[in-house]
């Protein structure tokens, strides 16, 4: 047998748990779920450990050889810029891969630094209107910069909003010139054609304008070739691009629509003018242009929204920091007010405020922030430690170096490259514009070849008419219909309390199978009390002080409660000065501090001690009294949390924490139970703890006393079964958020739970779970009921060309139908 974990790979040496069978696990959790999941997973056993774990260390660790460069890229808007960048990077000599995601701007590039250098790739990339930016660039310039710390505090969101500026600018160009330009349209040619339809007399004279045979109307022509020219290269160059890039890499988007209509109805025009035909249809393509434009700049100025929410949530969390006395007190203060030397602790799930040296213990860190790389790195005594990097495992004291206040800008600029790295899909939208693609083409080049074969057309007629068919045919209206879809479901997810910026999260989101939900601190408030307490209070207060280095709530609990005991009454209290002071005075140095999965340890003086559950204490070989667990069990009947403290190889007393269920949870349970998702709790608590949640119809599994590792391996299990959703709040989530194909973080999170999460529930309502759920499938509808609203356009220019109606005023028309509709449509509630 082997002696390592057979679900989650970790050690089963230091466990109690004594699993019936071959195989060895780590815990009864990993256990359970084991039997549970491996009923229904056909896998070979003991090839899926070793799978497992070779994925856990393909995702978490990344390689070390240094040879990975992020890049941040200006101008990617949908999948196809991904896919090009992609094998752009690729092409290099010396890249093995590359992952871009538009919806963060950044790509991954797996690289041999000996043989292509970062400084080759980003200026590779920066091509076709696109430019790469290294990590270095953007903090160089924050230095130079110079500015206030508020200022650059600004920084995550500057190099988006420049670019942001400039698609800005674009717009803007387009749309004075094409008002410019329109308004010969309205105010000679539709009246003029208005006047040939209906034969009226009065309005004829205005035709004369757009007629040949004057010299001045050529010129007048001129103008507008040169002007529609420039807005439809400079405005629209993001489409073109799109359209070159899809055409480069054989996968039909919207943009190459757009492109087809604005493009064929300049060609037409100039055609005409040349020919010294009247049909001239640059309004067409200014109009098409700048539409699509704006709504490019809209949906974009929406997802900047979303983005700047969760900045905001991210610098919220390091703007304060936690000072630590030598005496044990602490007391929550500004970063800002931090003063080199200062010492500040820093507990696990955190990020460290500063840079700084660590003063005592060792503790492991996460300096993704920094390297790019999500490896846990040991620090000890002395040790620098760079603002921004996360406390994976233990406490960090951290004295505060001499530059306080540089890392903050770091911070946020940083965020924004991890925020997300999930590959966008391709919009529906785009699985349309493959067909409408071949469609239009096909029936332009069928028409025109039967003009020319049957009917003896001439070439140049020919052309034209081949054009005509491209420009009344192709769906461009697809290219409005999505950033309009994309920036509704949004926002209203935003006024919604749920942060995201990726519209594929509401596809991924319709798709998901099984919801699986953290327990302590998500299906229940985590707003923990304690309720009583029964223990010497000298063994009180060294159990308060190490909590004090622990993030769960319990310890959070435990902490108030015991805060300030012995300072007397509260009636002086001074907001100021220590209001978390604990009354820690006499405890003594804490030589060490440990977290474990559910509970802490540590050494004060000669005197160790345990805090947490039950099962903590079995396994670390502690001995348990029949008294306390008869308590801990009478408790949990209570569906409270019975904490176990104790000292020096025994458990002495109790700690009984109250922590309520969520509001509308079962209704949230339930209601995902009728659409016929999985739900399953996975919590690293008691068995005897879920009895509450496991009573609910709608729960299909429980899975308790599972480890971290556990509940990672334990997505994993699921995810042979179908699409997993994790939901969870806390630091030891964060490795499950990220495995699952969705993660959501409950209430903001810890900063590494939010992290992890494709989804960030920001107004701490679990119902707004279910909200997600609804607003994927509103999203959805809304996307279909759009695109089909887009191709009115073709309808009724088709229509039109069939009856050889077809002119600048039908096809105005058919373009301000199609603009309404969507807009109209759009302007409906997704959600009730
Ligand atoms: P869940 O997986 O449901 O979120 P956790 O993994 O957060 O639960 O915690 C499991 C249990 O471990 C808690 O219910 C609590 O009993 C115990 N525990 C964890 N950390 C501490 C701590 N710092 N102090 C006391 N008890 C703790
Ligand atoms: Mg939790």
């Amino acid at each position: 047998m082997s002696n390592k974990c057979s679900l989650c790979g970790r050690s089963t040496q230091s466990s109690a748990f004594e699993a019936p069978g071959e195989h060895a696990f780590c815990s009864s959790g990993c256990h359970d779920v084991y039997t549970t999941l491996g009923a229904t997973d056909s896998l070979d056993d003991s090839q899926d450990t070793s799978k497992s774990e070779e994925a856990q260390e393909g995702d978490d660790l990344l390689d070390s050889d240094g040879s990975e460069t992020f890049l941040r890229i200006d101008g990617m808007y949908s999948a196809t810029c991904e896919a090009y960048l992609e094998s752009l990077a690729e092409s290099q000599p010396g890249v093995t891969a590359a992952e871009a995601s538009y919806v963060t701007e950044t790509i991954r590039i797996d690289h041999d630094p000996k043989t292509v250098s970062k400084d080759t790739l980003r200026d590779a990339l920066s091509t076709l209107g696109y430019t790469a930016y290294l990590r270095d660039d953007a903090s160089t310039e924050a230095d130079t910069a110079g500015g206030t710390t508020r200022r650059s505090r600004e920084m995550g969101g500057i190099r988006k909003r420049r670019d942001d500026q400039l698609l800005g600018m674009r717009y803007s160009v387009g749309f004075l010139f094409g008002a410019f330009l329109l308004v010969p349209y309205v105010a000679i040619l539709y009246p003029a054609q208005l006047a040939s339809i209906f034969d009226w007399q009065a309005l004829a004279i205005f035709e004369g304008a757009f007629r040949l045979d004057s010299q001045g109307a050529f010129v007048f022509l001129r103008l507008y070739f040169v002007m529609t020219g420039i807005i439809l290269v400079f405005t629209g160059l993001p489409v073109l691009r799109g359209a070159y890039i899809s055409l480069k890499m054989r996968r039909p988007n919207t943009d190459l629509l757009v492109a087809i209509t604005a493009v064929s109805a300049y060609l037409y025009s100039t055609a005409a003018v040349i020919l010294g035909q009247n049909d001239i249809f640059y309004d067409l393509a200014i109009v098409v242009t700048a539409a699509v434009t704006a709504m490019v700049f809209y949906e974009s100025s929406i997802k900047q929204r979303a983005l700047d929410r969760l900045t905001e949530l991210t610098i919220s969390q390091v703007e304060r920091a936690r000072t630590y006395d030598s005496d044990g007190t602490t007391q929550d203060v500004r970063v800002g007010d931090l003063e080199a030397g200062d010492v500040v602790l820093v507990r696990q799930g955190e990020r460290v405020p500063v840079d700084g040296e660590l003063v005592e213990d060792s503790c492991t860190v996460d300096e993704a922030i920094v390297t790019g790389e999500s490896l846990p790195v040991l620090k000890r005594a002395g040790d620098d430690v760079i603002g921004g990097s996360i406390v994976t495992d233990g406490a960090a004291l951290v004295r505060v170096g001499p530059d306080v206040t540089s890392s903050i800008d770091r911070i946020t600029t940083a965020v924004w490259d991890l925020q997300s790295a999930t590959h966008g899909v391709q919009r529906h939208a785009d699985q349309l514009a493959s067909y409408a693609v071949f469609l239009v083409a096909g029936a332009a080049v069928a028409v025109g070849s039967v003009g020319a074969l049957a009917l003896g057309m001439g070439l140049a007629d020919v052309v034209l008419l081949t054009l005509l068919i491209l420009l009344a045919g192709s769906p461009w209206a697809l290219g409005l219909a999505t950033p309009l879809s994309v920036a509704k479901s949004l926002s209203s997810a935003l006024r919604h309390g749920i942060i995201i910026f990726d519209e594929t999260v509401f596809e991924r989101l319709r798709d998901v199978d099984i919801v699986v939900f953290d327990k302590t601190g998500t299906l229940t408030t985590g707003e923990m009390e304690v309720i009583e307490a029964d223990a010497p209070p000298e063994l009180l207060d060294a159990v308060a002080a190490l909590e004090e280095r622990a993030s769960h709530p319990a310890a959070n609990a435990i902490v108030t409660a015991f805060a300030d005991r012995d300072g007397g009454d509260d009636t002086e209290d001074q907001s100021d000065s220590a209001d978390n002071a604990v009354g820690t005075e006499g405890v003594g140095q804490i030589r060490e501090f440990t977290n474990h999965r559910s509970g802490i340890e540590g050494v004060i003086g000669d005197m160790s001690y345990l805090v947490g559950n039950l099962d903590l204490f079995v396994e670390q070989g502690w001995t348990v009294d029949d008294d306390i667990r008869s308590r801990v069990a009478d408790a949990q009947g209570f569906g409270q949390l019975p904490v176990v403290i104790g000292r020096d190889g025994a458990a002495e007393g109790l700690i009984v924490v109250g922590d309520e269920p969520r509001d509308g949870w079962d209704d949230t349970v339930s209601r995902l139970g009728e659409r016929g998702t999985e739900v399953v709790v996975l919590t690293g608590d008691d068995e005897e703890a879920t009895d509450f949640f496991k009573r609910h119809d709608a729960v299909t599994h429980v899975f308790a006393t599972v480890p971290p590792e556990g509940k990672t391996a334990t997505i994993r299990r699921l995810k042979s079964d179908g699409q997993v959703a994790m939901v969870g709040d806390g630091t030891n989530d964060a490795p499950a958020l990220a495995a699952a194909d969705l993660g959501i973080s409950l209430g903001g999170g810890t900063a590494l739970a939010a992290d992890a999460a494709d989804i960030a529930i920001v107004d701490n309502d679990i119902r707004s779970v279910e909200t997600a759920f609804d607003l994927a499938g509103a999203a959805r509808r809304r996307v279909k009921q759009n695109n089909l609203l887009a191709f009115s356009y073709n309808g009724i220019a088709l229509a039109a060309l069939a009856v050889g109606f077809f002119n600048p005023l039908t096809a105005a028309a058919a373009v301000i139908a199609s603009g309404g509709l969507l807009a109209v449509n759009t302007r409906r509630k997704l959600l009730g």
